[in-house]
Order: C-alpha cells, then sequence, then structure tokens
C-alpha cells in the first residue's frame, strides 16, 4: 500500500514522479490528487442529498457591513445608468435585502431566502451594466456569462459551473469573496425547453442546462475547475458555496409583450375592446411581466422559482440614447474627450452630431449598445491621423462630419435585420 518504484495511476496516468504519493491495489493504483478529487465528487454528490441541512448553513458573514440603504444604491446607479427607474428600485432593494440576508442571525425557523434577479428587456437597454454597476459599488466579484454556450455536462460547450470559475478568478481565486460575488447570466431566454434553436453543439431541449442551472441557483456546494473549462480528473477542484452569490439573469424574451397583452386581455376582468387592446403599446406592457410570462418561453417552474424577482428595461427611446452619449459619470463622450485630451487636442461635438448619432442607433436597433460602434466609425479617421498632426486647434464634429464618416464606412453592416 504504501510508496513504491515505477507507479502510475491509473486514472490521470500521472507516474509515481509527478504525485505525491500513490496507493496501488489489487488491480490498479490511484494517486493522492484522484483520491482528492474523487472524495469531493463524493461529497458532493452523495453527501449533501443525506444531510440537507448542511448546504443550507449560512456562511460566517459578520465581516460584512452595509451602510448603503435602497434609496443610496439607487442614486449611484442613477449616475452610471440612464432612465430604467423601476429596474433600478426593484434592484436596490433587492441587494439591500441581500445584505441583510447574509448578516442574518438565525435563531428560529425565519431565514431571509435568496432573491436572485431576472431581468426582462431589449438587448443594449442595460441590463449587464446595471449588474455590472452594482458589482463595482459593492466591491464584490462580479462574473458575466452568456446562457446559450452553457451545454448539459457531457455536449461540447461550456459547463454551467464554469461561471463560477470565472468569477474565483474576478476574486483572485479568493474562495470567501468569490462565495460573496455577483453573477450576471445573459440570454436566459435562450435555454427554454421548446427552444428552435437549429445549435448542435447544445442539448436539444436546454432543460439539461436550467437543471444544472438550479444547482447553482439553490446553494449548493460546487466543484469548480479553477482554471475553468471542462471538469477533468486530472485538475485540481474547489469548492465554492453559492449560498450567497447573487445570481441576476437577463434575456430579451422577444415578443413577450404579446404573451403579457394575452394574459392581461383574457384576465378575470373580462373581454376588452381591440382598440383597448392596440392602446397598449410594447414599452407599456412590459412593466406587467412577471414570472408566469417567462414560462412560456420554455423556463421550468423550478428555475423560475429560485428567480424571485421579475424587473423589467424599457427599449431606450431619443431622450435615453441622447443622455447615454453624455451624462453618465463614464459618458461615452466623457471618455473621448479624454483620448483627445492626452493629445492636447480639445474635442467639440455639435449638438446636431449627437442627435445624428442617436438617429443612427435607433436605425440600427442595437440600443446603448450601438452608440460605441456608431462613434468609434466616426471618429476612427480623426484619432489616426490627428496624433501625428503638428496643429492642435480644437477638433469640431458637427452632423455633416459625421454623416460623411457613417456614409463611406461599412455602417450598412450594424444594422440589425
Ligand atoms: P444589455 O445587457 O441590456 O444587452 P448592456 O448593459 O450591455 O445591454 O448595454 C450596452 C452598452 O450600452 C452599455 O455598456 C452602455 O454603454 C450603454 N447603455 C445601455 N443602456 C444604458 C443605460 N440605461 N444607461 C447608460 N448606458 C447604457
Amino acid at each position: 500500500m504504501a510508496k513504491e518504484k515505477n507507479l502510475q495511476c491509473s486514472f490521470c496516468l500521472k507516474s509515481d514522479q509527478e504525485v505525491r504519493m500513490i496507493v496501488s491495489g489489487a488491480k490498479a493504483n490511484i494517486c493522492d490528487e484522484c483520491i482528492e478529487n474523487a472524495a469531493l465528487i463524493i461529497e458532493q454528490e452523495i453527501g449533501r442529498l443525506d444531510d440537507p441541512s448542511e448546504s443550507r448553513k449560512p456562511i460566517e458573514s459578520k465581516d460584512i457591513k452595509f451602510p448603503h440603504k435602497p434609496i443610496d444604491i439607487k442614486n449611484y446607479l442613477d449616475q452610471y445608468v440612464i432612465g430604467q427607474d423601476d429596474a433600478k428600485r426593484v434592484l436596490s432593494v433587492a441587494i439591500y435585502n441581500h445584505y441583510k440576508r447574509l448578516n442574518q442571525e438565525v435563531k428560529d425557523d425565519v431565514e431571509i431566502e435568496k432573491s436572485n434577479i431576472i431581468m426582462v428587456g431589449e438587448t443594449g437597454s442595460g441590463k449587464t451594466l446595471l449588474a455590472k454597476t452594482i458589482a463595482r459599488m459593492l466591491n464584490v466579484p462580479f462574473a458575466i456569462a452568456d446562457a446559450t454556450v452553457f451545454t448539459e455536462a457531457g455536449y461540447v460547450g461550456e459547463d454551467v459551473e464554469s461561471i463560477l470559475s470565472r468569477l474565483l478568478q474576478a476574486a483572485d481565486y479568493d474562495v470567501e469573496k468569490a462565495q460573496k460575488g455577483i453573477v450576471f447570466i445573459d440570454e436566459i431566454d435562450k435555454v427554454g425547453r421548446k427552444s428552435d434553436n437549429p445549435s448542435i453543439t447544445r442539448d436539444v431541449s436546454g432543460e439539461g442546462v436550467q437543471q444544472a442551472m438550479l444547482k447553482l441557483l439553490e446553494g449548493a456546494d460546487v466543484l469548480v475547475p479553477p482554471q475553468g473549462g471542462r471538469k477533468h480528473p486530472d485538475q485540481k477542484m474547489v469548492k465554492i458555496n453559492t449560498q450567497n452569490i447573487l445570481f441576476i439573469c437577463g434575456g430579451a424574451f422577444e415578443g413577450i409583450d404579446k404573451t403579457i397583452a394575452r394574459r392581461i386581455l383574457t384576465s378575470a376582468i373580462g373581454f376588452r375592446s381591440q382598440t383597448e387592446q392596440s392602446a397598449h403599446d410594447k414599452d407599456d406592457l412590459i412593466q406587467f411581466v412577471n414570472s408566469q410570462d417567462l414560462r412560456s418561453y420554455g423556463l421550468i417552474p423550478e428555475l423560475l422559482g429560485r428567480l424571485p424577482i421579475v424587473t423589467y428595461l424599457r427599449s431606450l427611446d431619443k431622450e435615453a440614447l441622447r443622455r447615454i452619449l453624455t451624462e453618465p459619470k463614464n459618458a461615452l463622450m466623457k471618455q473621448y474627450k479624454r483620448l483627445f485630451e492626452y493629445e492636447n487636442i480639445e474635442l467639440v461635438m455639435e449638438d446636431d452630431a449627437l442627435d445624428y448619432i442617436v438617429e443612427k442607433a435607433i436605425e440600427f436597433k442595437l440600443g446603448g449598445r450601438g452608440l460605441r460602434s456608431i462613434c468609434e466609425l466616426i471618429m476612427t479617421d480623426a484619432m489616426y491621423e490627428l496624433p501625428s498632426s503638428k496643429s492642435k486647434v480644437p477638433f469640431v464634429i458637427n452632423a455633416e462630419y459625421a454623416r460623411e464618416k457613417i456614409e463611406k464606412s461599412k455602417y450598412s453592416y450594424l444594422k440589425v435585420a
């Protein structure tokens, strides 16, 4: 049983030179690393089932002080995110309660449960930005993943657990820190059970992915390969408890306005006239979104049950896009001005140029996301030429200049069909 010479682990095939110890059995050998990995897997798969209370024990979190009140959180978000007041209020309360929960001392049967969040809103309306801004405010690690890259274990793609590898990396491999982080999972609407996504690299139904996500959301001990990728017998795993990780999911849920309309119009209130129905435009309806509407996208009730807070973001109108260009602390125009300042050149953006950018963003249907691409198309020539120029006069961009740059570029590729 003790260490012998020239042994090889039958699991990872490493030799006794590469590991600390190899234990040999009747017909096979196993190294210390594989024993450790196997023990963790057993603990995760069987231990948790044996003792369900185990994974519910609150993690020690006395070190978490949380002075921000919901109103302070909202005020902070206002500095970076334009509009979306309802989502900001809902998120502020959810974050505040989340921190109350982290500090709770469970004395009796009252245990505050986690409030994972789901945000419904068109692409580029600020879902990721909201989640990112919250993480920055709280100074906790933050990881983003796209639900469409997840596949059920065994398929080509990423294991759902890989999101925790990213969180661990964002926390500089500090497990304690990672366990209090925030995870944003985008495109949650694309893992629906009835999905007709033609991808052959994902499990056909998407339900397997949802089941795997359930495990993360319900606060379990999860084994995570620290470098990401697939679980591998060779790899040392790190155990992360997801109980205090806040999960925020986002999705566009295209066409959800019709589902909401149908629900509202067939509700107990009874029949309503066609005119009344058409009076509800898309943006009005989204404020009534609830979990029931999301079920029609094939999200399983168990998963929705773990995402109890549903909020929405409105699509950005002209006015909001215009404000996004100049108002947020980190506004695009402020960033470009700074870039030109490094060349000792003042950038002057005329109002009509800003209006033109907004007009194009609406045309490209990319929400706030389109603003940056449009600005890049307009500015690239200047950013290429001006650093070598001797002239340091202010550089003025008006609508005419912007239009000329956009029209000569391959902008039409930006357009969403
Ligand atoms: P989503 O996740 O909803 O698809 P993002 O949050 O990634 O959209 O938005 C893309 C970019 O658009 C952001 O990085 C930001 O520059 C800009 N943006 C979108 N919405 C807003 C908003 N409400 N306020 C400020 N900037 C926004």
